[in-house]
């Protein structure tokens, strides 16, 4: 019969991955994709629903395409075990999937006991957001909900971690709500790390947005010092406590948990081989996305689309012979700090023995003109829309 090609896993990383395997092979290839959702919302651009600039429709994406245009087998279940020796895959609905080559993209799970007081049990209290979709929702009402000249609190992540401006961008929409509906609010962000990603741009707009709403409290902290009380809403922070009405924790992060059942993590992440995405464990089994750690990349979307791309021209070299290009990869990340004020960070890579390394970059500057942020962001509307039908349709 054909080669078989299952992925684990419908996002960023395992869409891409699922729509070129199926549509350069012309049929050759058996492709299935494990997926429990109907619906992926995007954690790109769900900053920008928070912010009230998208609805959450926007960010919503079905699998209906991937099935009808390159005949993908798409199957909505959880993937609860792999075993590498038989080549299989269990699912929780009791089906056992042999492949021939098996692409994980799990994204993310979140290492237990990060934050002391806050656990899985707690993220209706103090929500993550992210995960995209319910989670979304719900912190965009208790921001709705707070009282007028209230405390919104985030506890960020330490590295590495999802999205590394995404934490600050948040923030930005945040200020844009409450500049509107409650201007005595303040926000306070209790962070593990001394600096963030775009951090000069990020301070430069929060200055002349929202001035005195925002307080960043940036130190290396050890998980000790930092602690919430989801029960009676409280952050403490080297033993100072205080009341906040709304609570963004976002957890230490680790790859998805079945990447740790398929025994090819290494501590939190899943080591991979540059060349072409492939586990450093098992040469029939690739982890594109979050879940790998492969270098340079931050952990994108943009990141798992290029990854998912050299993995599937790799995965369809191997099973049918096709022509392997030299891998080529590439990321930006763009954040919105208000209206039309958008900047950038972006670099190309290159495949080296050791790990996906960074060959050049560019980022926005501060000072730019009202013009110029106004193009960027453009910019990442643009990006989005083409991306999102790179990966769904
Ligand atoms: P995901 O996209 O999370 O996909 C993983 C999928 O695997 C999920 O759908 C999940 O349901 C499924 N899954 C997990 N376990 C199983 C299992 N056992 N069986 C079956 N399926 C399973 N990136 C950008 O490029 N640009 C941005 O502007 C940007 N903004 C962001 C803003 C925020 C607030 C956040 C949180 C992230 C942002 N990102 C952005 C990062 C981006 O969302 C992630 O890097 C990207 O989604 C990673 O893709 P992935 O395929 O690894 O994981």
């Amino acid at each position: 019969g054909k080669p078989r090609v299952v992925i684990i896993g419908g996002g960023a990383g395992g869409a891409t991955a699922a729509r070129y395997i199926a549509k350069d092979s012309n049929g050759a290839i058996d492709v299935t994709l494990i997926e429990p959702s109907r619906v992926y919302f995007s954690c790109f651009f769900s900053n920008l629903y928070l912010g009230g600039l998208k609805a959450i429709d926007e960010i919503g994406h079905t699998y209906g395409d991937l099935a009808a245009n390159y005949g993908i087998n798409v199957i909505h279940d959880w993937a609860i075990g792999v075993d590498r020796a038989d080549k299989t895959v269990t699912l929780a609905g009791g089906s056992v999937l042999p492949y021939d080559k098996l692409i994980l993209a799990p994204g993310i799970d979140f290492v237990e006991g990060s934050v002391a007081g806050w656990d899985i049990s707690a993220q209706n209290r103090m929500p993550h957001a992210y995960k995209a979709g319910s989670q979304s929702e719900l912190l965009r009402a208790q921001i709705e909900a707070m009282p007028q000249g209230g405390v919104y609190a985030m506890v960020a992540p330490p590295n590495p971690f999802r999205c590394p401006p995404g934490p600050y961008e948040r923030i930005s929409m945040v200020a844009h709500v409450l500049k509107t509906t409650n201007p005595a609010a303040k926000i306070i962000i209790a962070d593990p790390k001394p600096k963030f990603s775009k951090m000069a741009l990020f301070e430069e707009g929060w200055a002349h947005h929202y001035p005195g709403m925002i307080d960043w409290i940036g130190e290396e902290f050890g998980g000790g010092l930092v602690s919430v009380d989801p029960d009676r809403m409280t952050l403490t922070i080297d033993g100072d406590e205080l009341d906040v009405d709304a609570c963004n924790v976002i957890p230490a992060m680790k790859a998805g948990r079945i990447a740790e059942l398929a025994g090819v993590t290494d501590g939190n992440w899943a080591p991979v081989n540059a060349i072409d995405m492939s586990s450093k464990v098992d040469p029939d089994v690739y982890v594109l996305g979050d879940a790998s750690q492969q270098g340079d990349m931050p952990k994108s979307g943009f990141s798992a689309n290029s990854q998912a791309k050299v993995c599937a021209n790799a995965v369809r070299g191997a099973l049918t012979g096709s022509r392997v290009f030299p891998p080529r990869y590439a990321n930006t990340c763009w954040s919105l700090i208000a209206v039309n004020d958008g900047v950038k960070v972006g670099a190309t890579y290159e495949a080296t023995e050791e790990k996906i390394a960074r060959v050049d970059g560019f980022i926005s500057q501060t000072g730019e003109s009202g013009e110029t942020r106004q193009t960027t962001y453009e910019e990442s509307e643009s990006w989005y829309a083409a991306i999102s039908a790179d990966m769904f349709h």
